[in-house]
């Protein structure tokens, strides 16, 4: 039987629907959150990010402002920079735009960000909080990946979890998550790029979190009867036609798709609850930096 699909979509719908509300309630309150983007040099890739972060933060009436700086700019520079914002009250949240250029150490100026406005929630203060099961705010990925996990309804305990990944952003936060209830927590196992016998842990996984960017790594037969599936992974790869060759588009170059790391025609069919790629965790992690921006202006109330 195909797996029923926990569609990212929808629920990132209902979560922004609640979040405008409770921006309504600040905006009475005479508090409007406000995102701070800081970009330094030019990136293609981080424009298509900071786009879609305007118009998610618009959308909802969050202020967003951009802050472009040049690709010469020192790490001094930077870090005096992120100082100015974590002292403006008129800025609730700020965000690093990756890559950075390369006389930047990307993690130094990341934990420079006041851990109350840190809307990605990577200052070593929040992930501590993570640790006591206390965090305001969280990496948006991770906390996307559970409420989309939470959304099946299906109870936890006592489950045995296997997070393919140990990331910072991604595999390692998710874990601790997993662990926040003293008393309802699954068993969570960690694998990684060490890991011997991949297959032995997602073989016996209840829920299975992978989050690696592999097209292809986890295949059906690696995932038990009736699992949950949850895939994080985003991988670009080329449209094949059914004799395996590269279909091309109208400039004569081969045309690309987003998958994920789960192979999903398999696992639909092995899985009880699967998210799919494009559509799954993806319209999470936009709604978690929103969640995330709004925790951060009320806290500075
Ligand atoms: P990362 O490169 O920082 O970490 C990859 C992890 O995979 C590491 O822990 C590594 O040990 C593990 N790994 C690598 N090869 C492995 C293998 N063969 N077997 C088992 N583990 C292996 O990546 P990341 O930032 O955590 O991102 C992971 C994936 O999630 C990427 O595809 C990324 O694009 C995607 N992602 C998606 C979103 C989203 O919004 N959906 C957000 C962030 C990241």
């Amino acid at each position: 039987m195909a797996a029923k699909l926990l569609d990212g979509e929808a629920l990132a719908g209902k979560i922004k629907e609640g979040l405008r509300k409770e921006i309504e309630e600040l905006k009475g309150k005479g508090i409007t959150p406000s995102l701070a983007a800081v970009q330094v040099g030019e990136n293609s890739a981080s424009r298509v990010y900071i786009r879609n972060q305007r118009r998610a933060t618009e959308e909802m009436g969050i202020d967003y402002q951009l802050h472009e700086l040049p690709d010469t700019t020192s790490e001094e520079e930077l870090l005096q920079f992120i100082e100015k914002l974590n002292k403006d009250p008129a800025v609730s949240g700020v965000i690093l735009q990756m890559p950075v250029p390369g006389q930047i150490n990307a993690r130094k100026v990341q934990m420079s960000i006041s851990p109350s406005k840190d809307v990605e929630g990577m200052n070593p203060v929040n992930m501590g909080m993570l640790v006591y099961g206390q965090a305001k705010v969280a990496p948006c990925t991770a906390r996307g990946a559970m409420e989309l996990l939470r959304s099946s309804e299906v109870e936890l305990k006592g489950k045995e979890v296997t997070v393919v990944g140990h990331s910072e952003i991604v595999g390692k936060p998710i874990t601790l998550m997993l662990l926040e209830s003293l008393m309802e927590s699954p068993t969570p196992t960690v694998c990684h790029i060490a890991t011997k016998d991949l297959a032995a842990h997602t073989k016996k996984a209840d829920i299975l979190i992978v989050a690696v960017g592999k097209a292809g790594l986890i295949k059906g037969d690696m995932i038990k009867e009736g699992a949950i599936v949850i895939d994080i992974g985003i991988n670009r790869v080329p449209v094949l036609d059914e004799k395996g060759n590269p279909v091309l588009n109208e400039k004569g170059k081969p045309k690309r798709k987003t998958v994920g790391d789960v192979v999903f025609e398999e696992a639909v069919q092995k899985a009880s609850y699967i998210s799919p790629v494009p559509g799954g965790v993806g319209p999470l992690t936009t709604a978690m930096l929103l969640k995330n921006t709004v925790e951060c202006a009320k806290a500075q109330i």
